[in-house]
Parts: structure tokens; C-alpha cells; sequence
């Protein structure tokens, strides 16, 4: 069969391009989003037989199916230096049973103990080996510039994964203030020659839009390819490459499974997953186009609503919403990125309609699905939210009952995914390991609210101290290792500069020169 090639979301793709191409170019013209022009699929006898491999070998079978472009062996190579000794467990992504139907897919084994490392300590490599391939054919003769606006999460999972990859270099901009005093000192302690790490004064939103303005900056661009032979990209989950990692695990927890018995091979499952720019469920989505038995899809959102209400509506609607600080931030988002994705597939892939909706969208803040593409979402979607105050309250009855601590991102689909269960047995993607979020977790276990102070003792704590106290209270170690240490570290990046597309700007030419 031949190469699988990618359109995208709004029709302006009319010669559909390889995978490498899509990896590297990250966003089509036009402002759509790549999808593959087939999804492939495995029989149930297929998809169990992966649980005999090992992960990265079941990344690499799922790649094969997809059809790049890039050959078997390059694939093995890639995917043997994504899954291994990087991560803390050799399975990768284990599951965790809360009882006989009710499973946890631990997607926080990697290296800065998000889920995020699953796709990029993957894409970078696709992202290299795809960027010199183009450079070798003659399709390009630049190399690459990773500009990343992170709440937290991202940020560090990027700035891990790129470290160190021949021809691409990655800055990262947070909003100062904003993110956890782990997470800081995660991004702020970054090895490699090749990063480079800013706090901006501001929110995550004036950072976003920073990095926006950047991105459709022309001039910047023409500077940037003619003084320095570089283009800009962007590491976010709007890349295809980050995407198609995210669908290996569904269709691995799913083998694992039926593989071990807890199911029968073809039963259904439940899968509810914490969503915020709706990668992570999309994934899920697409793991069962490729014939993975997954029934419905739960849709969990914190006080950040948006999609829930959609799901539960047909209507998006971020006319009248304001943006909500919650302890889950990884999901406080209002435009759902790939959501376009899940929009085309639900209406057969009409990118007329798509275009319609996003323009409503950006002119008047809400766009209304038809109702054939309401049912589509229906027939597979769920959605429920989970206030401030209940997302704590989860952790601590989730602790007392079982001994197993949640992130408060994994509490939110915890919740859900008791509220909305059914007969099938259910998995729920967990997306940190708790000490990424340490301050919040000891609130929920000390019975402190969502906005309430932490008491004098632990007050001036760091956040690794304060996880150490919170291991010793509860004995839910071992803390992972990228996350105790912080404190004594250097911390190479402590600039903090004035958001704003100029002064970003100049920040990214000081560090190229
Ligand atoms: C990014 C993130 C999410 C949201 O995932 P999406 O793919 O954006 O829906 C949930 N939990 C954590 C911990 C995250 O870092």
C-alpha cells in the first residue's frame, strides 16, 4: 500500500504532503490543521498482539500502519531512543487498578513527569530526522527555531525533548508568576547548548499572544532565514507529530488489557481523559477510527467549561466566559485547538463547514454545530466539570480509599469518570504525577480550600520540600527524580523580560548571536 499523505482542516492542501513535510511545516496554510488521509486499522487479533512487545516497538508498529515516509528502520531507531531508560518504568505507560473494571494509564513515567513527554520525547526526534531529510533532498536549507509559550507543562517537556537535537534550537516564554515553583525551577535548571528560557511579565495569555505575533511576524521571518538560515516552528499540540504519539498509548493500554485478561479481547471500554486543548482525547478518538474497542469517550474539563458545555450543547460559546484560575492549569483554556480536528471528523471531513464555525469563532466568539454533526458527538462523546473545590475533594476520598494520590488533572477525570461510568470498564488517563502539583495536593489533604492560604509552617516551604513533607505524611514515594533536587541546582535562565512581540523578538536575537 502505499504512503499515507496529509490534508488539512480547511481544504488548502490540494497536493496532499508526506508525513516529514507535515512534522516540520507544524500548521497548514490557511490556518488548518493536518490529518492523515487515512486512518488505518488493526483487527482485534493486531492490536492485542502488541502487548508482546515492547513500548517502543508498539509505537513503532502504530507508525508503520499510518504509512510515513520515512522507512521501517528509521521508525525502529526513532522509537527505541523515545521509550527507554528515559522513562521511570520499562513499560512506559503502566496501568494502575482502582478495582476490577476501574483502571489508571499512568501517562507521567517520562522525564518531567507530565504527560506531555509521551509525544515530545517522541516528536523531536521525527522533527529532526524529518528537517535533515528535507535538507538533504534540497526542500529546505535552513534549520529550525522552536519558539514555545507554556502555562507549565509544555514548556519543560519541550525544552527536554529538544535539548541537544542536531539543527533546531527551542526558547520558551512562561508568564512570570504564573507557573508552580517546581515547575520554574524545572525550566529554569534546563541543560543543552541549544535552549533558551525566559519568564515574561504577564499572564499566560499576553505569552500566547506574544507568540502568536511572532509566529505571523513576515518580516521577523525574512530576518530570521536571511541573516541566520532559520525558520520559526512551533512544538505545540497542533502538530500532527505530536498527535500521532498520543495514539500509540490508547491502543497499548487497550492490548495490555486484553492481554492480561482484566478484559475479553473486543470487550468495550470507557476511556475519560482530563482535556483542555482536546490532543490528549483526540488521540483516544482516532486510537478507536483504528479499531481499538473504546465506546465512549468522557470528556472531563475543570471551572474552564467550555467543552464540556459543548458536548453537552452543540454550542461553543466563549462569548460571556471568563478565564478561571483552577489547581488543574494545564487545562484553563478557552480555544480549544484541536477540537477543529475532532469537528472535521465528525462531519466526514467537510472542510467548508470548518472554516464557517472557525470564523464564527474568531468574529463572534461562539459557533453552533448542525444537528447531524451534534449527533456524531454525541454517539461517542460524554462530557461533565469538576469545581475547584471538588477536584481537591477527589484527591483526598481517592487517597483514603485506595492510597493512590491523583494530580488534581487526574482527579478532574477521576471524578467524571465515577459520575459518568456505565457498564464498560473504564480507564482513565492520568496526566502528572502528583508532586508536579504538590502545593494543591497537600491543600486537598489537609481539608485547606482552593484559595484559602497554606498555614505558617509550610508556607515558606519549596515546593520540593514541600512534596517531601507530603511523601513522608502519606508515604506515596518515591518522588520522581526530576522533580526532587530543584532547589539545589543552578538555575541557568533567570531573565525576566516584558512581554510584547519586540521585546521577545530581540530576547530570541540576543540568544542566536
Ligand atoms: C496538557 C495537560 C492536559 C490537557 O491535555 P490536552 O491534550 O491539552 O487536552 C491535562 N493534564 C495535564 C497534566 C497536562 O499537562
Amino acid at each position: 500500500m502505499d504512503q499515507n499523505r496529509y490534508i488539512d482542516t480547511r481544504g488548502h492542501t490540494k497536493n496532499p504532503i508526506p508525513f516529514t513535510h507535515a512534522v516540520v511545516q507544524g500548521l497548514a496554510d490557511g490556518g488548518g490543521l493536518f490529518v492523515p488521509e487515512r486512518i488505518p486499522h488493526l483487527s482485534i487479533d493486531e492490536l492485542v498482539a502488541l502487548a508482546d512487545l515492547p513500548y517502543a516497538r508498539r509505537a513503532a508498529a502504530v507508525y508503520k500502519a499510518f504509512r510515513t515516509d520515512l522507512d521501517d528502520t528509521e521508525v525502529d531507531r526513532l522509537m527505541e531512543a523515545a521509550y527507554g531508560t528515559n522513562f521511570d518504568d520499562s513499560r512506559i505507560c503502566p496501568l494502575t487498578s482502582i478495582d476490577d473494571s476501574f483502571f489508571i494509564l499512568e501517562l507521567w513515567h517520562g522525564p518531567t513527569s507530565a504527560f506531555k513527554d509521551m509525544a515530545l520525547q517522541c516528536l523531536p526526534l521525527f522533527f529532526a530526522a524529518s528537517a535533515s531529510h528535507l535538507r538533504d533532498e534540497g526542500v529546505i536549507d535552513h534549520e529550525h527555531l522552536i519558539l514555545v509559550a507554556t502555562s507549565g507543562d509544555t514548556g519543560k517537556a519541550a525544552l527536554e525533548g529538544f535539548a541537544n537535537k542536531d539543527g533546531v534550537s527551542i526558547c520558551v516564554i512562561y508568564p512570570d508568576g504564573g507557573v508552580s515553583d517546581i515547575q520554574r525551577k524545572q525550566m529554569a535548571t534546563q541543560q543543552g547548548g541549544n535552549v533558551c528560557v525566559w519568564a515574561v511579565r504577564g499572564n499566560f495569555d499576553d505569552c500566547q499572544t506574544s507568540a502568536k505575533a511572532i509566529f505571523s511576524d513576515e518580516a521577523f521571518a525574512q530576518e530570521l532565514l536571511a541573516d541566520r538560515k532559520i525558520a520559526l516552528s512551533s512544538a505545540n499540540s497542533i502538530n500532527w507529530g505530536r498527535l500521532l504519539p498520543q495514539v500509540v498509548y490508547y491502543a497499548s493500554a487497550y492490548a495490555d488489557l486484553a492481554a492480561s485478561g482484566q478484559i475479553e479481547a473486543g470487550a468495550p471500554i470507557d476511556v475519560c481523559v482530563p482535556t483542555g486543548n482536546f490532543g490528549n482525547i483526540l488521540a483516544a478518538y482516532y486510537a478507536k477510527q483504528m479499531g481499538a474497542p473504546i465506546e465512549r469517550l468522557l470528556c472531563a474539563s475543570n471551572e474552564n467549561r467550555v467543552l464540556a458545555d459543548f458536548i453537552n450543547t452543540g454550542t461553543y460559546d466563549i462569548s460571556d466566559r471568563d478565564f478561571v484560575l483552577t489547581p488543574s492549569p494545564s487545562m484553563d483554556i478557552l480555544v480549544s485547538s484541536n477540537l477543529e480536528r475532532q469537528l472535521f471528523e465528525l462531519t466526514g471531513r467537510d472542510a467548508t463547514k470548518i472554516v464557517q464555525w472557525m470564523k464564527d469563532l474568531s468574529g463572534e466568539k461562539r459557533f453552533r454545530v448542525d444537528p447531524d454533526t451534534f449527533a456524531a458527538l454525541r454517539s461517542t462523546f460524554a462530557a461533565d466539570s469538576v469545581s475547584n473545590a471538588e477536584c481537591l475533594e477527589t484527591i483526598r476520598s481517592v487517597f483514603e480509599a485506595h492510597q493512590y494520590l491523583l494530580d488534581p488533572h487526574t482527579a478532574v477525570a477521576f471524578e467524571v469518570a465515577e459520575r459518568l461510568r456505565g457498564d464498560n470498564p473504564m480507564v482513565v488517563a492520568s496526566t502528572a504525577h502528583w508532586a508536579k502539583f504538590g502545593n494543591n495536593v497537600y491543600r486537598a489533604l489537609h481539608g485547606i480550600g482552593p484559595n484559602q492560604p497554606l498555614p505558617d509552617q509550610t508556607e515558606s516551604l519549596t515546593g520540593c520540600q514541600l512534596n517531601a513533607l507530603i511523601e513522608q505524611e502519606t508515604g506515596a514515594g518515591p518522588i520522581p527524580s526530576g522533580l526532587t533536587g530543584l532547589d539545589d541546582k543552578l538555575l541557568r535562565f533567570d531573565e525576566v523580560i516584558d512581554s510584547g512581540k519586540d521585546c521577545i523578538e530581540d530576547a530570541v536575537r540576543a540568544f542566536l548571536s
